[in-house]
């Protein structure tokens, strides 16, 4: 791989946004003299090479920002966590054009049974034109992610740890771990749970902390498959977090509940693995030669500010919560789909003035319903009696295709719907991946440009066509006339009059070019 290299001077687009003053945020510091700052070199750091800013910078590049990715780790992770992509983030892979490198490494599996685990199928007919889940070991989304991002032309630089900045009104100053400046006009702050750029940015972190904790890690076992599974199966009866799955060529991977919480962050020891199983299974296993090993909490947290000014949060530097559900990764690969066409357009200059802001506007109210169906979740996990009950009531419940549609849609993020005002039904959801004349309407939206679909061959994008495609299509199966979709495939526009379709053009993507 390689990463290219950009001129040291800022481009054209020099001074064509500024959208706020030092004094208008706080904590935010005033610039000394303009002369002492070393020059805009990147318009955007990003810290992380994680899913989120991997996703990040690609969107990024889509429109020519000049993106540095600044990574702690020398390595990408080695660990194989299989983590599941659900049908919204498929589609966004779709949407740019992914999908097939993708789906490649990965195992299709039905998009149902993910709700608290309850093991109901998917309900018919599913929104969607990719509607299952798709299992793949994280570190193999993560390099796809970063390949994507340093094809486009993204700098990635490992090895490099963020360790503080400070942000004037023309940009910021990073300061990497070894104590060497960059700047950029922009910082996202994409590094994980326990973000260094949003503690030092002050944003508070409010929630839960973890009440319990699961050691999770692959491993060879010294005992015969009969005797794993009737044991697995008598501690299943209790319902505990509990399982030890074979995962190929004689490695198994084994989940098991910690004895408390703890607040190390160096990952548990064979021997912790072994004691947990004698306490829990009576019997080790006898489990050795380790691949890997690691814990993980219930902790749920979510930042109280997703921007400061120039510094910006997105993934799990934004929100924590537990796997359940495998949506963690979803929701900041989410983010970064929301984040990037809108920092995108206010460096290119050409942004309304809040666009910007509705990225938290947007963003935080869905963190924010997947933190609450997740602590639904841990509740519909309990081994009490109550809860139990719940359990067995929503399981009911589930039988009922609307109730189960309804969850299904949820931890999918297929139901979102962003409030873009009063409209029909379908204005600020996601338009699904229809049928075209050109083939797949997904297959028009590689290059995150908005797009118009007009079924009456009337309308017109005008001065807008720099930012916005044209497709006229009277044989759409679409049941408007016309639909205006952002860069992110949601539906900002459903009309069939040039006038307002000009008002949520400027809406949008801001003034027409002359
Ligand atoms: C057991 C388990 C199972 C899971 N299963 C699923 C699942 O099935 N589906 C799903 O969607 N999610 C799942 N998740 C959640 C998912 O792993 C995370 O939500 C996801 O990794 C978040 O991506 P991110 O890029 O925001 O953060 P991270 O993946 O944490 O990446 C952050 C990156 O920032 C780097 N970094 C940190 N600090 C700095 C710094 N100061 N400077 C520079 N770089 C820095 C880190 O090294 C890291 O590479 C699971 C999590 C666990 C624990």
């Amino acid at each position: 791989m390689h990463s290219p290299q950009f001129p040291a001077e800022p481009p054209s687009n020099d001074g064509v946004e500024h959208d706020f003053t030092a004094g208008d945020v706080p904590g935010l510091r005033s610039p000394a003299s303009g002369a002492d700052r070393a020059p805009l070199v990147f318009d955007v750091i990003i810290a992380g090479c994680g899913p989120t800013g991997a996703m990040l910078a690609a969107e990024l590049r889509l429109h020519d920002v000049r993106v540095l990715v600044l990574e702690k780790e020398t390595e990408p992770k080695s660990f194989v966590r299989i983590v599941g992509l659900h049908i919204r983030s498929l589609e966004l892979m779709a949407m740019r054009g992914l999908l097939d490198r993708i789906l490649e490494h990965g195992r299709q599996r039905p998009a149902g049974g993910f709700f608290a685990a309850i093991p109901k199928p998917a309900p018919k007919g599913l929104d969607s034109a990719h509607a299952y889940l798709l299992g793949i070991p994280q570190p193999v989304i993560e390099h796809l992610l970063e390949e994507h991002a340093i094809e486009l032309g993204a700098q990635v630089r490992r090895g490099c740890a963020v360790a503080g900045f400070e942000q004037d009104d023309e940009g910021v100053t990073v300061e990497l771990a070894g104590g060497e400046q960059l700047r950029s006009r922009y910082l996202i702050g994409c590094d994980g749970g326990r973000s260094t750029v949003r503690k030092l940015l002050g944003v508070g972190f409010p929630g839960e902390p973890s009440r319990t904790e699961t050691l999770m890690g692959e491993m060879e076992v010294g005992v015969p498959q009969e005797e794993i599974t009737a044991k697995v199966t008598e501690i299943h009866e209790t319902h505990q977090p509990f399982w030890l799955r074979p995962f190929g060529e004689g490695v198994y991977s084994v989940v098991v509940p910690a004895a408390g919480v703890s607040d190390r962050a160096e990952p548990p020891t064979l021997e912790d693995f072994k004691q947990r199983l004698r306490t829990i299974a009576g019997t080790d296993f006898g489990v050795h030669s380790p691949r890997w090993l690691s814990r993980f909490g219930d902790a749920t947290r979510l930042a109280e500010r997703y921007r400061v000014g120039r510094v910006l949060l997105a993934g799990d530097a934004a929100h924590i919560h537990p796997p359940i559900g495998g949506q963690g990764l979803n929701l900041g690969v989410q983010d970064a789909f929301n984040l990037g066409w809108k920092l995108a357009a206010q460096i290119r200059g050409w942004a309304p003035e809040t666009l910007l802001d509705t990225y938290q506007a947007e963003r935080h109210p869905v963190a924010e319903d997947v933190l609450d169906n997740t602590r639904a979740q841990m509740e519909l996990l309990s081994t009490e009696p109550g809860p139990r009950a719940v359990r067995r009531l929503l399981t009911e419940l589930m039988d009922f295709d609307e109730v189960n549609r309804h969850l299904i849609e949820k931890i999918t993020a297929i139901g979102i719907r962003y409030d873009f005002g009063a409209g029909p039904d379908l204005l600020g959801r996601r338009l699904r991946d229809i049928d075209v004349k050109q083939g797949h309407l997904y297959g028009l939206l590689h290059r995150g440009r908005g797009l118009l679909l007009d079924r009456t061959e009337r309308l017109t994008v005008g001065g807008w066509s720099d930012r916005v495609d044209y497709l006229a299509d009277p044989t759409a199966v679409l049941d408007v006339p016309c639909v205006l979709l952002r860069p992110d495939g949601h539906v900002a526009w459903i009309g069939d009059d040039q006038q307002d379709l000009d008002d949520h053009l400027s809406r949008w993507f801001g003034k027409p070019a002359d």
